[in-house]
């Protein structure tokens, strides 16, 4: 998506700039939502794409501080290796050990947690009720911690785990969590007998990023009013697409990423988050 600044949106000497750091970047729609924002409130920010190599996190992070930055986000695949070169972190980055978000205050940055807000809230559009429902999982990188922290808010009775790499999702299970969570491996997903009382199925992997197969799933074995959610958004996926073959509800992660953003909004700017202004851009 082509973004550009308007005439009388002109960078100027006092512009405050943030950014979003990742590999990659260039699929990403934050900043055509942000720049939306901005623009609409009349604000002198502007919001910037960072391709960020994972062997120049820490250079990356010390940049947010030496250029003044107002904050970042943080996308696939750095949520976690952040959190080390953050000066703070708030209870719940902690507790989640993902950051998202970084808000410089006065040249101390401070890591935040957004996408489990913006989770929530994709639960809450879905009018899903989880209270005492399984949930199911696929993958263990960032993005799957704020997933789990929400599905324990929500109310889940129990969670299972699948991810390609095994020792990932024990050390992920092995965290604190409000729900019981048991760890799978990618091939039990083509179990019915896995699938059979899942009121919620989550792709938090970055598998169509990268290109690679998508692990078989028995996407019919679920009940009818099971709910499949793809955290990855703006492209058709392996996944959605069966899920839908199966009749099933299918959403991409386009609610996460507007909620997620608002608040990030928020956190930089002091300012309440123009939602229609950044969904009509997403
Ligand atoms: P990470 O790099 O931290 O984790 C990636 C995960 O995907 C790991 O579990 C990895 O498994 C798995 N994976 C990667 N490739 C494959 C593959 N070919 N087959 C199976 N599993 C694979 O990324 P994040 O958690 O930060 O992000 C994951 C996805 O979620 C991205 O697509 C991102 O865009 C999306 N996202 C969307 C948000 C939104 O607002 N809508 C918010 C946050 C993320 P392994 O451990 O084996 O390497």
């Amino acid at each position: 998506m082509v973004n550009v600044l308007s005439s009388d949106r002109l960078i100027s000497g006092a512009t405050r700039v943030v950014g979003i750091l990742g590999d990659p970047v260039a699929h990403s729609r934050s900043p055509a939502m942000h720049n939306a924002a901005f623009a609409a409130l009349g604000l002198d920010w502007v919001y910037v794409p960072f391709p960020v190599a994972a062997t120049d996190v820490s250079a990356a992070v010390a940049a947010v501080r030496a250029l003044g930055l107002a904050g970042v986000n943080v996308t696939v695949p750095h949520k976690q290796a952040v959190l080390a070169h953050c000066d703070a972190l708030t209870p719940l980055a902690r507790r989640v050990g993902a950051v998202n978000t970084i808000v410089n205050r006065g040249g101390r940055l401070l890591g935040d947690n957004t996408d489990v807000h913006g989770f929530a809230q994709t639960l809450r559009a879905a009018r899903l009720r989880l209270r005492g429902r399984h949930a199911v999982v696929i993958g263990a990188g960032g993005a799957a911690r704020a997933v789990l922290a929400a599905l324990g808010a929500a109310g889940a009775a129990r969670i299972t785990l699948a991810n390609r790499t095994a020792a990932r999702a024990r050390a992920l299970a092995a965290r604190r969590w409000c729900a019981p969570v048991r760890v799978a491996a990618l091939a039990a997903l083509a179990d019915p007998a896995t699938l059979a009382d899942a009121a919620l199925v989550v792709n938090t992997t970055s598998a169509a990023l990268d290109g690679g197969d998508f692990p078989a799933v028995a996407y019919a074995a679920t009940p009818a009013g099971c709910l499949f959610v793809d955290l990855l958004y703006g492209h058709p996926t392996a996944f959605l697409a069966g899920a839908r073959r199966a009749r099933r509800r299918a959403e991409d992660g386009g609610a996460m990423l507007l909620h997620q953003g608002a608040r990030a909004f928020t956190l930089w700017t002091g300012r309440r988050a123009p939602l229609e202004v950044m969904r009509g851009a997403v």
